[in-house]
């Protein structure tokens, strides 16, 4: 019995070093890539950042760096992985997703069955985004939430899906395209909040442009 548990103890002190070990580098790794922009070893990075999200976040805390860098990689690295998939998935088969909190705080927009229903009022940029990316083939909606997104997508069945949002709804997005086998990008807004939320507006343009 003696022995069992020092096997069981040496093999939890092992894969404690070992998980440490494996932090550490793709923590090493993901800020190399944040700063460089080029990634390395990207499935490493990416399986470091699946499995121990917040022990790779602890060491970017410990040396005072900020842990978002963590998602925004883990988001870029996702978006690398799907992007080709994406590309060749034909343009009437992907969905857009705008959050409703990139409107204009006085949208006169009615909530229906299919999200906000943006009228072009001009106050915000959205109702231009939506009519660009219609002409070129992709569905487009506003929407409050995520029992939206899965609703729409359970009536639309897309095969690709770019989501706009913050960081959290992105990666929530993410894993939800993972799950259902759908191609997903995701657009990370540039200033996150309830109302008047901001999107880097040439990204987006430039990504259904040439996408
Ligand atoms: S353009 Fe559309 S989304 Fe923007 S404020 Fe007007 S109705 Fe609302």
């Amino acid at each position: 019995m003696e022995l069992l548990f020092t096997i069981i103890g040496r093999a939890v002190v092992y894969l404690g070093l070992l998980m440490l070990i494996v932090a550490i580098l793709g923590s090493f790794l993901i800020a190399y890539s944040f700063k460089s922009e080029k990634f390395i070893f990207p499935g490493f990075m990416l399986f470091s950042i699946t499995l121990l999200e917040n022990l790779v976040k602890a060491m970017f805390r410990l040396i005072n760096m900020d842990d978002s860098i963590v998602d925004n990689v883990g988001i870029a690295l996702k978006n690398k992985i799907s992007i080709s998939k994406f590309r060749n998935t034909p343009v009437d088969k992907r969905l857009i997703f705008f959050p409703q909190c990139l409107r204009a705080f006085n949208c006169p927009s009615k909530l229906s069955s299919e999200g906000m229903q943006c009228i072009s009022c001009g106050n915000c940029e959205v109702g231009d985004a939506k009519k660009a990316a219609e002409v070129l083939g992709y569905k487009v909606f506003i929407v409050p939430g995520s029992s939206f997104i899965r609703r729409l997508v359970r009536k639309h069945k897309p095969s690709a899906i770019l989501g706009v949002g913050c960081i959290t709804e992105i990666k929530a997005g993410l894993e939800m395209c993972e799950k259902l086998n759908l191609y997903g990008e995701g657009l990370v807004l540039e200033k996150a909040g309830c109302v008047a939320t901001v999107l880097d507006w040439d990204k987006f343009y430039e990504f259904i442009e040439t996408t």
